[in-house]
């Protein structure tokens, strides 16, 4: 079946740039957004230098192409150090759309305090990025009800994670949390952070997302080269713009968990709630029955570290125009 939607939004992506340009730009994971059928994403502030100042948001905000929207994640503390705060207001004021120290969790919570109440007087999205999971995730969830300020939850891998929002959800705490399409499937394979969930962690995460506790699907694309994942100590991450689609109509449409239309909007309208943009504009076609067979080579991201080689898919986009 070919169906006509609108142009996903990943609110968590790594486009490595500036500085990490052996690994990926924006340029490319712009062709690779666009592949997959998205027509914006949400780049994360960890890059050599961080993203922290008005200039470099304005930089990575400057290199999208292809007609992709490239939001700009700036760091919520300098030099994702976790001492001082970032200047909220100016980045905000460069283009930042959101602000996040993702890889670093905030453990101080008089910062983390601190960052929620200025982000929220900016109406600025904070992304949290709890590590421990379990554990941060009931600290975020304790800081949110305190201060009435919301924010959201990367990346929610885990059983006991998922447990800890379903409670938060039904006491009306204003988060809003996302996962991934690797903790989706007990498929995928590959080094990332958090680490690949078990049976039970998987099917939690997908009750988690059918029950709304969940509310949304990013991809934490995060490319790493051949070498570099070789290595005897290979970095966290794996790529994923475009094999979302196939994998989210996998564990939640032809399982039945879902209706088509209600999957893609965990893609598309969801993401952008959270973000606080508006729905990427322009149309994409999806053929839902398409069948493909992830070939690494094939993709359009700069590094192929991903974690569904080899894996038969079915859905693609058969056409996009985003933009
Ligand atoms: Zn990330």
């Amino acid at each position: 079946m070919i169906i006509q939607t609108s142009p996903f939004l990943d609110i968590h992506a790594h486009a490595r740039e500036p500085g990490q340009t052996h690994k990926a730009t924006v340029a490319d994971t712009c062709a690779a957004a666009a592949a997959g059928g998205f027509g914006a994403f949400a780049a994360m502030a960890n890059t050599v230098p961080v993203i922290d100042t008005p200039e470099l948001v304005r930089f990575v905000k400057g290199a999208a192409v292809l007609g992709v929207t490239v939001y700009p994640v700036a760091a919520v503390t300098v030099g994702q150090r976790g001492e001082a705060l970032t200047d909220f207001a100016a980045l905000k004021a460069a283009g930042a759309a959101a602000l996040s120290d993702d890889g670093l969790p905030l453990t101080s919570e008089k910062l983390l305090k601190e960052a929620l109440t200025r982000a929220d007087a900016l109406k600025l999205p904070v992304l949290l990025h709890c590590e421990p999971e379990t554990r941060q995730a009931e600290q975020a969830v304790f800081w949110i009800k305190r201060l009435g300020c919301p924010a959201h939850i990367c990346h929610v891998s885990k059983a006991d994670t998922a447990a800890v929002l379903r409670k938060a959800r039904r006491e009306g705490v204003l988060f809003t949390a996302e996962t991934c399409p690797h903790y989706m499937t007990v498929q995928a394979d590959g080094k990332m952070n958090p680490p690949l969930g078990t049976e039970r962690d998987v099917e939690a995460v997908l009750d988690a997302l059918c029950d709304g506790v969940i509310d949304c699907v990013a991809t934490d694309h995060a490319p790493h080269t051949a070498e570099e994942k070789a290595s005897p100590n290979p970095p966290n991450g794996v790529v994923g713009l475009e094999t979302a689609l196939g994998v989210v109509l996998e564990a939640l449409f032809r399982s039945g968990r879902m209706p088509l239309d209600s999957v893609l909007r965990l893609m598309s309208g969801k993401p952008a709630a959270v973000l606080r943009v508006p729905v990427p504009p322009g149309v994409i076609s999806v053929d839902t029955d398409a069948e493909w067979v992830v070939n690494p080579e094939l993709l359009l991201s700069g590094a192929k570290n991903t974690p569904f080689a080899g894996m038969r898919l079915r859905g693609k986009v058969v056409r996009g125009d985003v933009g």
